[in-house]
């Protein structure tokens, strides 16, 4: 089987390297150059979009800012998984918004605004403190605004007109306020679902985020009556988009309630664990659901945890003598704050996990890793 995916980031590098054993052979479509190439050495080139779309059996991607006509060519071929629709939901946060309500899943109360006179209605009906982001391509904290006071209105407009007013998407940009969630936690729920509509989810992670970036996920499987809870929300949401694939929701949790803060309609960052704590990764999983395979078990096989490597190409190699502890590196030339890999660790039990973690945060440069070491230690 052969799988075109959009992107040629680390998530297609790593589902092509998930589908290696199952003979699939993965070919991705980097936006940047308009040239299909080979996930794990880029600078091999197979040629333009169409020859990838006749290349495929099936068709996914890694991301979801993807230019609506490259959907509309893929989608066309019929060979596209998930949905051109599911793909467009991931990355404009009022199709998000709205799928939410349609589905029936809590979120947080927010408005969509793009002029001033919406902007002052919103703050007329929404409680203080708020969150402002851009409804096309923000992720990772990007085109973000805090607004706490009121006295911050007029001189966060001015940035947020500017911003609406410059961009270049080519369609309409807006702002999406919320109000901020007291939240206790954050934690997500990576999930899968074939073309049948059976569904079935990985344990739910926790989160921890360094100025907005992913930087520690944990998955222990002690969370049950969330579990179900964010299940629910899952076969909601990947139901109503009669989706198929992998599909990832981030939740702030609030006492014992779950709230979605956003989905992504692809592998996900905090589901990397998976490759050494899951039954099936997610990468195998994405692979399975989109060339209509058999799913495989999403059960933890063992307690396990990913830091993220942002930033930096190295990192000191005796932490490979820790046991259960794994490195994975994207090959990417070093960019600061740039994704360039991340370390799984795993235990037998959350305290085998927790003792190795503090092991690896030990040896870790506390210049590459703010914060990192506080949070693993401040871990029971
Ligand atoms: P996002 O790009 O929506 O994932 O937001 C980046 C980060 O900002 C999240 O991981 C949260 O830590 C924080 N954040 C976003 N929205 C809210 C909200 N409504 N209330 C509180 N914190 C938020």
């Amino acid at each position: 089987m052969k799988v075109l995916v959009l992107g040629a980031g680390q998530l297609a590098r790593m589902m092509a390297l998930a589908s290696k054993p199952l003979n699939i052979d993965v070919r991705a479509y980097d936006v940047g150059s308009d040239q299909v190439v080979n996930p794990l050495s880029p600078d091999v080139s197979y040629g333009d979009l169409s020859t990838g779309i006749e290349f495929a059996d099936s068709i996914t991607a890694e991301f979801e800012h993807i230019s609506h006509d490259v959907l509309a060519q893929c989608e066309a071929s019929g060979k596209l998984f998930p949905s051109s629709q599911s793909i467009k939901t991931g990355g404009d946060r009022r199709l998000e918004k709205n799928l939410l309500s349609q589905a029936g899943v809590n979120n947080a109360t927010h408005k969509v605004v793009s002029t001033k006179a919406e902007f002052d209605e919103a703050l007329d009906t929404l409680t203080l403190p708020l969150i402002l982001k851009s409804a096309l391509a923000g992720y990772d904290g990007k085109g973000q605004w805090r607004l706490k006071d009121l006295s911050q209105a007029d001189s966060i407009w001015q940035e947020v007109d500017t911003f609406i007013k410059e961009d270049t998407s080519g369609q309409k940009q807006a702002v999406v306020i919320e109000q901020m969630v007291p939240f206790d936690r954050e934690v997500s729920l990576v999930g899968v679902r074939d073309k049948n509509g059976k569904t079935q989810s990985y344990p739910l992670t926790e989160n921890h985020h360094t100025n907005g970036v992913l930087t520690v996920s944990l998955a222990t499987n002690e969370h049950q009556a969330l579990q179900a809870q964010a299940s629910q929300a899952f076969d909601k949401i990947a139901n109503a988009l009669d989706y198929i694939g992998i599909l990832a929701i981030e939740f702030f949790q609030v006492g014992n309630s779950l709230l979605v803060n956003e989905i992504a309609p692809r592998v996900h960052n905090s589901g990397h664990w998976t490759q050494q704590g899951a039954d099936t990764c997610q990468f195998e999983n994405h692979m399975r659901a989109v060339c209509h395979l058999p799913l495989g078990s999403t059960a933890l096989v063992r307690p396990s945890a990913m830091i993220n490597v942002l930033g930096t190409d190295s990192v000191p190699n005796s932490i490979l003598a820790i046991p259960s502890v794994s490195m994975h590196w994207y090959g990417k030339s070093k960019r600061a704050g740039r994704k360039m890999g991340h370390i799984n660790v795993s235990g037998s039990d959350r305290l085998e996990l927790l003792y190795r973690l503090q092991q690896v945060a030990k040896q870790l440069p506390a210049a590459d890793f703010p914060e990192v070491t506080d949070y693993i230690n401040g871990l029971q």
